[in-house]
């Protein structure tokens, strides 16, 4: 069977057996809190035990690296919903030590793109139409750095309710220990 048809037919299953009672909550946060962390497997179930939240407590925005790589992106207009529309009023930027995003090459990426099929010619292309696919793929070397990096871009964005504190933390992917980078509560 395919995963995606393994996928549906449990689906099934869980709606009919009205599995989903446990987990009816609201689009609202009760927390009011939004966390921005990394796509990393090991997190998934673990950041919000070790940060005893359940369903329905806060916005979870997630991208490879807890990454921000662009002020007018995705990344940052989900934390202007969930500030703006969803009453989130703490803002927690959470990166991971071990992330796969500070070991990321683009020319190797690069390099994977083009032995699947990818034209040379296509990634050229978009080189000379002014994206910098390299630093775009890129991650980073030190992520207390990219933590600091990430929380100072959304305190200063000029669309930013100012009243909100940007707190910044790392979490270990294997006990889930967090360490606090910056207190958003501090020199609001
Ligand atoms: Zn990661």
């Amino acid at each position: 069977m395919s995963k995606l048809n393994e996928i549906l037919e449990y689906n099934q299953k869980f709606v009919e057996e009205k599995e989903y009672e446990q987990f009816i909550t609201t689009k609202f946060p009760d927390k009011k809190v939004v966390i921005l962390t990394c796509m990393d497997t090991r997190l998934f179930e673990m950041l919000p035990k070790a940060m005893n939240l359940k369903n329905g407590d806060v916005k979870i925005v997630k991208s490879a690296g807890a990454v921000i790589n662009h002020p007018f992106g995705g990344i940052m207009r989900s934390l202007f919903v969930a500030v703006y529309e969803l009453n989130a009023d703490e803002i927690y930027i959470i990166g991971h030590y071990d992330c796969g995003m500070s070991a990321i090459d683009p020319d190797s990426t690069l390099e994977k793109m083009k032995q699947r099929g990818i034209d040379e010619k296509t990634i050229e292309t978009i080189k000379y139409s002014g994206v910098d696919v390299n630093e775009w793929l890129k991650g980073f070397d030190d992520v207390t750095e990219s933590v600091r990096h990430s929380v100072r871009m959304v305190k200063n964005h000029p669309l930013m309710d100012r009243s909100v504190p940007v707190h910044g933390l790392v979490i270990d992917p294997t006990t889930g220990k967090l360490d606090l980078l910056i207190n958003g509560n501090e020199n609001r």
